[in-house]
């Protein structure tokens, strides 16, 4: 099965050298990877700067759900998809803790979808101690993906990253994370049925690394990873892709 791994970059690195020699690192270090599908989503300034890869596509971290007008420092689906990237990542909690609510991120995969961008949903709790985590998580993907048209569905994919797993070295048990990827799995197939249900990939993001990345990947349901710190580094990511 080809596995789906997303580096998000973030806010990083500092400069388009420093860009181009990271992506560079990982075209190099992922070549001859097998059964991997690899998307680097780089701040949307070297999306422009990094060369063209057959291998490897280009994401974007947000996006704005207007096409175009008076919406200062707002850049939309189309103008991403036009600098050549494929894929956007969508409410991912670091723009969630910043204030974007449910509604807007509704809109926003709408907007990417529309714009044939494939759209990477990051759902996922705060905290486990609520004994609720499994329902907040569903909430979310109720209300991001409303009235989301079926035909546009086989775009999208779900990444579930518990917040407190980001960037804090702490990771889900693979029991939890299967437990999780059904419920979502099931969650989608209530939205738009059991055949385009089946086919959106659902994957883990939370403090991935070389070492532990096997641990998610055999996990049924599973289909691939959100990377943040780990793809920063060509070698750790590179050795995350050539796990499998
Ligand atoms: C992320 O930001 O999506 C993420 C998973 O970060 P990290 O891998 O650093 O936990």
């Amino acid at each position: 099965m080809r596995r789906l791994f997303i580096a998000n970059w973030k806010m990083n690195p500092m400069t388009v050298a420093a860009a181009r020699k990271l992506f560079a690192g990982i075209v190099l270090g992922t070549a001859g990877a097998k059964n991997a599908q690899i998307v680097v989503a780089p701040p949307v300034p070297f999306l422009v700067a990094l060369p063209k890869n057959r291998r490897i596509a280009l994401g974007a971290q947000n996006l704005f759900w207007e096409r175009s007008g008076a919406y200062t420092g707002e850049i939309s689906a189309e103008m991403i998809s036009a600098l050549g990237a494929e894929f956007a990542i969508i409410g991912h909690s670091e723009r969630r803790a910043l204030g974007e609510t449910d509604a807007m991120i509704n809109r926003k995969i709408k907007a990417a979808l529309s714009s044939d961008l494939y759209s990477v949903l990051c759902v996922g709790e705060r905290d486990r101690s609520d004994e609720n985590f499994q329902h907040i998580v569903r909430k979310q993907v109720l209300a991001d993906l409303l009235n989301v048209p079926k035909k546009h569905a086989f775009r999208l994919v779900v990444a579930y990253e518990p917040v407190w797993a980001i960037g804090t070295g702490k990771t889900v048990e693979p029991r939890d994370l299967f437990e999780m990827a059904t419920y979502i799995r099931r969650t989608l197939l209530e939205l738009f049925g059991k055949s385009l249900a089946l086919r959106i990939p659902i994957l883990y993001g939370g403090s991935v690394n070389a070492v532990n990345a096997p641990d998610f990947l055999n996990v049924a349901g599973v289909g691939g990873l959100l990377v943040g710190g780990a793809s920063l580094d060509a070698d750790e990511f590179s050795a995350i892709v050539k796990n499998i």
